[in-house]
């Protein structure tokens, strides 16, 4: 049996990119952007971490809890870490800080619920613990990648097709929320 996640570390760490831009796209001013870009394709790809639970996977990390509570805790790291950016730009910008994180991790919620996924229970337990429920699209828009024997000129094959279906479709929705982003708040340079 090949154990299966849906889309790559790769397409996850894109969809944080586009989830955070788009958050950030909100109001504001110039100076209070900053752009942690390594931290949003964490956050993106973090909510896989569950692989290593033996049969936790896709439940708490993958519940809008979960997303919540990246929220809460952004909140208060920001505060914590960022006086002097605060004090700079305002504390609405915390704010914001903390809305871009939740969006970037929850952006992992999303792809996975669009993505293929053939191994019962199939989809994400969205609605983590309120609900054991478990919630899938069915539109497979994202291929499922293995990660077990992945040297296999096979799983190589598979993985290699979900990688590439991955990019093309989300690289031009960064690039175009690139190009948004850059002309509604002219940062340019
Ligand atoms: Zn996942």
């Amino acid at each position: 049996m090949i154990a299966s996640r849906m889309p790559s570390p790769i397409g996850h760490a894109l969809g944080g990119v586009a989830a955070a831009w788009t958050a950030d796209l909100v109001d504001g001013r110039r100076d209070e952007r900053w752009q942690p870009l390594l931290l949003y394709m964490t956050l993106a790809a973090a909510p896989d971490l569950d692989l290593v639970v033996p049969g936790g996977h896709r439940m708490a990390t993958h519940s809008l809890f979960a997303v919540l509570l990246v929220f809460i805790i952004a909140a208060a790291v920001t505060a914590q870490v960022t006086p002097l950016r605060a004090s700079r730009v305002g504390g609405h910008a915390r704010w914001r800080d903390a809305v871009v994180c939740a969006a970037a991790y929850g952006s992992h919620l999303l792809l996975d619920w669009l993505g293929a996924d053939n191994m019962p229970p199939r989809g994400i337990q969205l609605l983590w613990p309120v609900s054991d429920r478990w919630f899938i699209s069915d539109l497979d828009l994202f291929r499922q990648t293995a990660r077990q024997q992945f040297l296999r000129p096979a799983i190589m094959r598979q993985n290699a097709i979900a990688v590439a279906q991955e990019l093309a479709i989300m690289a031009p929705i960064v690039a175009l929320l690139w190009w948004a982003r850059h002309k509604k708040l002219r940062i340019w340079n």
